[in-house]
């Protein structure tokens, strides 16, 4: 969801003519009396920091309103706070429900996604919401990054459970409900990239792969099935960049929106590679 399609005329009382404020003030002050007062980074594409800037915005309170329908409700009229239309602002959001990942951003400095965070509880009082890119990661235009970095690092460690054809493999493995309810909660992973943004070993100059790739060795490894290359999982992070270079500071699980319990998939895996380096000699 990132451009807009077009803008419309200012209407705050007839006029088209009167940029003095943002166009859906007037909107606004007669629906509920409250603007929402957003300040964003901006920039115009990537590798294109020269054009990193700030810009406001006010847009019409709307009940339950969240960051994410702020940004619409700029969309639908791109103009600063002083009347000046400007682009669209670009952001990413698909589901709208946390479960994509697509609209991480960084709200007030935290990181979180844009569709649970809700206007009422981030800017009871009017504040200034700030919104600004990942930073980990490369900014393809505004608030839209790059996360291909996490989907390599999916592939370097064989997120996934290798099915042999399309013919009828049958019924799965057996298990308990106690295993399936063990493994659940690592599988909530949507990929969103918070946990890496907070991770201060996590950086341009770091090989470091990170907590979301390190659960989901966790994960695939207590699968029945995936348990087949569980192996080549734990050797993917027994290299530089692997799972010995994280350095413990624990901000992933305070910021994942999956409560994910990332400190631990990090101590079973650091567990297990330490064990293959060890002792994996004996198993050739
Ligand atoms: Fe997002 Fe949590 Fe997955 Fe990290 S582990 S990518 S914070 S859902």
């Amino acid at each position: 969801m990132a451009k807009a399609k077009g803008k419309k005329a200012i209407d705050d009382g007839g006029s088209a003519s009167k940029p003095t404020s943002s166009a859906s003030d007037g909107g606004a002050a007669k629906a509920t009396g409250r603007l929402v007062h957003l300040k964003i980074r901006r920039q115009d594409g990537r590798d294109m920091p020269e054009t990193r800037r700030w810009e406001e915005f006010k847009v019409p309170y709307l009940p339950q309103m969240n960051v994410n329908s702020a940004l619409q409700q700029i969309q639908k009229d791109p103009r600063t706070v002083d009347g000046t239309a400007v682009a669209p602002v670009v952001w990413e959001a698909a589901c709208l429900e946390e479960v994509c990942g697509s609209c991480s951003m960084l709200i007030n400095g935290q990181v979180r996604q844009a569709c649970s965070a809700l206007v009422d509880k981030i800017a009871p009082h009017g504040e200034v919401i700030v919104i600004e890119p990942m930073s980990k990661f490369p900014c393809e235009r505004d608030l839209v990054v790059d996360r291909s970095r996490m989907f390599e690092s999916l592939k370097q460690v064989r997120a996934w459970i290798d099915l042999d054809g399309t013919h009828d493999l049958g019924p799965g493995p057996r298990e308990s409900p106690e295993a399936q309810q063990e493994r659940y909660p690592l599988s909530r992973c949507m990929t969103c990239g918070c946990c890496l943004e907070a991770c201060p070993q996590f950086n341009d100059s770091s090989p470091f792969i990170g907590a979301a790739a390190i659960n989901q060795v966790r994960l695939f490894n207590m699968h029945p099935s995936g348990a087949m290359h569980k192996t080549a999982r734990l050797e993917a992070l027994m290299g530089e960049g692997g799972v010995a270079d994280c350095g413990k500071a624990q901000n992933c699980v305070e910021v994942c929106p999956k409560e994910i319990p990332l400190v631990d998939s990090i101590a079973v895996v650091d567990r297990e590679t330490t064990k293959r380096l060890l002792f994996g000699w004996l198993l050739k």
